[in-house]
């Protein structure tokens, strides 16, 4: 049966999205509103019939279904199963060869899609850009966007801009996952490498530095760069070149780590011998700073 109210026929979709994402109190409310409105859609009431908990109200739903729409082989379906009697011949599912599945699905608008009331097919999310879209999370709030990776429509507070158009809240927790591949083990191994080559680095770096001039502090910042370059390339290799979203910071707080622990026996002598020892730690700064910041960029 065609549904000649877009409105209803969107809403129709949405509800079966939202029945297929197994989300049955919500499809449940939206059938019901579909039916509240018209009461001849034999699909809301297949819908309402499939995920309503109560069993006399499912029946009651089904049977509404295959009254309306005699000929209808998904309600018949459901409602045989449902009565525990065998499936009459004609509604038993069919069973096609996958290349005219395939076929089907790329022939078919979806318009008539949702007229044949097939389920399969309610996902092609199409060229109707004239009716009237609702966000997916929010199917009250009408928009005009739509996620640029799925297609799905969403409402503003719901989207994200980024460079190439708005994207929804699935798109980005998925292409955030692929991104961040680190696994737990890797949170270990690649700070522990980092601190294992940070600490004779920091040892040679505090050993001599100690009371070097300026052009000793110029030679420190160039080395300090290319040593963070070399940390960051094993702790990279040792984590399997994956990424993680706090990985740069272990690393480079494991470097710190590696390095501060020889400045130590200068911190108890501030105490003794006065500032004038804060120059001991001028060196082992400007490396870190250096070291630091290239083997964050190079984990990153
Ligand atoms: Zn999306
Ligand atoms: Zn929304």
């Amino acid at each position: 049966m065609e549904i000649q109210d877009p409105r209803l026929r969107l809403l129709l979709r949405q509800a079966d999205k939202i029945a297929d994402a197994g989300k049955r109190a919500a499809a449940e409310q939206m059938y019901r509103q579909i039916i509240e409105e018209n009461r001849e859609v034999a699909q809301a009431w297949l819908g309402l019939g499939q995920v309503v908990a109560d069993p006399t109200e499912k029946e009651r739903a089904l049977e509404k279904a295959v009254q309306l729409e005699p000929e209808y082989p998904e309600a018949a379906r459901a409602l045989a199963l449902l009565r525990g009697e065998p499936i009459p011949k004609w509604a038993q599912e069919p069973e096609p060869e996958i290349e005219e599945v395939v076929e089907e699905v790329l022939v078919e608008e979806p318009q008539t899609a949702v007229s044949t009331g097939s389920r399969q097919t309610v996902s092609a999310l199409g060229d109707e850009e004239d009716e009237e879209l609702f966000c997916y999370r929010h199917p009250d709030r009408s928009t005009a966007l739509r996620c640029y990776n799925c297609g799905k429509p969403i409402c503003m507070s719901c989207t994200n801009k980024t460079p190439v158009g708005y994207i929804c809240p699935d798109c980005i927790r998925e292409k955030e996952a692929v991104f961040f591949n680190a696994t737990t083990l890797d949170y270990l191994v690649g700070p522990l490498v980092s601190l294992l080559l940070s600490l004779p680095a920091g040892w040679l770096v505090v050993r001599f530095t100690l009371g070097g001039g300026f052009f000793l502090f110029i030679i420190l910042f160039f080395i300090g760069g290319m040593v963070g370059r070399f940390i960051g390339q094993f702790s990279k290799r040792a984590v399997g070149g994956r990424r993680g979203r706090y990985l740069p910071h272990l690393t480079v707080a494991m470097l710190i780590l590696g390095t501060a622990v020889w400045l130590l026996p200068f911190i108890l002598a501030i105490f003794i011998g006065g500032l004038s020892t804060l120059f001991a730690f001028l060196g082992p700064g400007i490396f870190l700073f250096a070291a630091g910041g290239a083997l964050f960029s190079y984990m990153k």
